[in-house]
């Protein structure tokens, strides 16, 4: 993501945390900065050494609660399978998540099939189950990867 980019989505997520009430703390700012400027998705801890370049003091908790609240206000999505984080490249609504994870290079890409979503929901909804929230991991090559 070039800069002009990361400053749209950076304006965006303050905007939308003033509408909500929230607050982008600098740490949690910074954070969001750092994950927009990453092409894959990245670890709590190799974002906490980015993090400590604007704010020494930075521990693991403050990257922790950081992740948190970006999660909570749906900036961010945790890749489970991998423990890692990656910033939502369309985060203004929720939204079913599918990710493509390249497993050599680390690529994540974001993906969104409604015919996905409807699918799995409908065979929950057999099962007399009700889906609140979707989170679908794929793991294989990306194209870059694969050639
Ligand atoms: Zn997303
Ligand atoms: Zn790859």
């Amino acid at each position: 993501m070039n800069t002009q980019e990361t400053q749209r989505l950076i304006n965006k997520a303050e905007k939308l945390c003033e509408q909500r009430g929230a607050r982008l703390t600098p740490a949690r700012r910074e954070v969001f900065e750092i994950l927009a400027g990453q092409e894959g998705a990245i670890g709590a801890y190799d974002l906490l050494d980015k993090l400590k370049a604007a704010v020494p003091n930075a521990k693991p908790p403050t990257i922790y609660r950081a992740l948190d609240f970006l999660q909570e206000q749906g900036f961010v999505h945790k890749i489970t399978s991998s423990n890692s984080y990656v910033l939502c490249s369309h985060f203004d609504h929720q939204h079913p998540v599918q990710m493509l994870i390249c497993e050599q290079c680390g690529a994540v890409q974001e993906i969104q099939s409604d015919g996905v979503y409807e699918a799995l929901r409908k065979q929950a909804e057999d099962q007399g189950f009700v889906v609140v929230s979707q989170t679908i991991e794929a793991h294989g090559l990306c194209r870059d990867c694969v050639s």
